[in-house]
């Protein structure tokens, strides 16, 4: 799973994609590797992982991980071809989120590509840019389903009525995610693998200054008040001072200067826990004395399709699995403990996992 970062020029993209990057500075439980300059996988801070550590004490710890590819090159006239435009536009439509980079500094030696900060006009760029190439796909796939439509095939009578509704809502500006028209069932039948970059789930992160890293600034409230209606979350994030923190060697003197700002962690933290949340996943454990590891799974997933992604042949031969609550695990200390007061389930192929489950499969090879 991978969430993009696009944003325009210069509102601190990079910035941010470096400071994911060094977070391994920031804690020893945050590795980072870079598969290509533009895609990293970070590993996703948890707290409860330390807890299970402390408990088992492994040989080693694997914490949960999400992709993120740093989209540079989006500009107004992207969806034209315009610069690198297209091109970065076929990068994000292989993503499952979007992050959502606004300027809402000032600095006047940060050239800005529009000649003024305003956040609000630079969403509106970056969502039109989106949406006109979702407008493309859209229309390209009606001109075929028109034909099959003609013809009196009722499917493509039904497709063709959820693709007008795409298409009369991307020209007034909305984003799919935001066409409420859509019935579910259309979504689900007709849009969802149309894979379209303005139906994608997405955060918007606020780039502020220090003075602004706690509790925004007049930057970020015109933000939320202009995406107020689209239910996405807007995260306030100090991305220049971070990128400042992690340069510093010592772990002390990280702490210190988090907290001078009034942060108790860093931001870019948040932002990946929010990222995780964003693409719907969750986390199940796994605490043996080799090793005690974070298993990332949809929300939703049965046992056996969490059991997959350990091994394909664990859900394939899946038998049951043993289930121990996260919160009885930690107050009772162990396994063994949990077994002892009876509170160690055993689960069949229709058990739904929740987040922080222990987990043990038991299956046929
Ligand atoms: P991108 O084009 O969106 O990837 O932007 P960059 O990350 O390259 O940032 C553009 C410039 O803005 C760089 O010189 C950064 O150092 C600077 N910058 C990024 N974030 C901040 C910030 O929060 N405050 C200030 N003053 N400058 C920033």
């Amino acid at each position: 799973m991978k969430a993009g970062i696009v944003g325009l020029p210069n509102v601190g993209k990079s910035t941010l994609f470096n400071c994911l990057s060094n977070a391994k500075a920031q804690s020893a439980n945050f590795p980072f590797c870079t598969i290509e300059p533009n895609i990293g996988v970070v590993n996703v801070p948890d707290s409860r992982l330390e807890k299970l550590e402390s408990l088992v004490k492994p040989e080693r710890v694997q914490p949960a991980v999400v992709e993120i590819v740093d989209i540079a090159g989006l500009v107004k006239g992207a969806s034209k071809g315009e610069g690198l435009g297209n091109q970065f536009l076929g990068n994000i439509r292989e993503t499952d989120a979007i992050l959502h980079v606004l300027r809402c500094f000032e600095d006047d030696n940060i050239v800005h590509v529009d000649g003024s900060v305003n956040p609000v006009r630079d969403k509106e760029t970056i969502d039109m840019e989106l949406q006109l190439k979702d407008l493309e796909t859209v229309d390209k796939k009606l001109e075929k389903v028109k034909r099959a439509s003609r013809t009196g095939n009722k499917d493509a009578q039904k497709e063709e009525v959820a693709l007008l509704k795409v298409k009369k809502g991307l020209e007034e500006g909305r984003s799919v995610r935001a066409i409420s028209e859509l019935t579910a069932e259309e979504r689900e039948e007709f849009i969802y693998n149309l894979q379209l970059i303005t139906d994608k789930p997405v955060m918007y992160v606020c780039n502020v200054d220090e003075k602004g890293a706690v509790n925004g600034n007049q930057y970020v409230e015109k933000v939320k008040e202009a995406v107020k209606d689209e239910n996405a979350e807007v995260l306030v994030l100090a991305v220049g001072t971070e990128a400042d923190i992690t340069e510093l060697d010592d772990y002390e003197e990280r702490q210190m200067f988090l907290q001078d700002i009034g942060l108790d962690e860093p931001g870019s933290a948040k932002l990946i826990r929010s990222a995780y949340k964003l693409l719907n996943l969750q986390t199940y454990f796994t605490a043996g004395v080799k090793e005690v590891r974070a298993w990332t799974i949809p929300i939703g997933s049965s046992a056996p399709q969490a059991a997959g992604v350990i091994h394909t042949d664990f859900e394939k031969g899946f038998i049951r699995a043993e289930v121990i609550a996260y919160e009885d695990f930690v107050n009772l200390g162990s396994e063994a403990k949990v077994k002892e007061a009876g509170k160690m389930k055993v689960e069949g192929k229709e058990y739904i996992v929740r987040d922080g489950d222990v987990m043990h499969f038991r299956f046929n090879v």
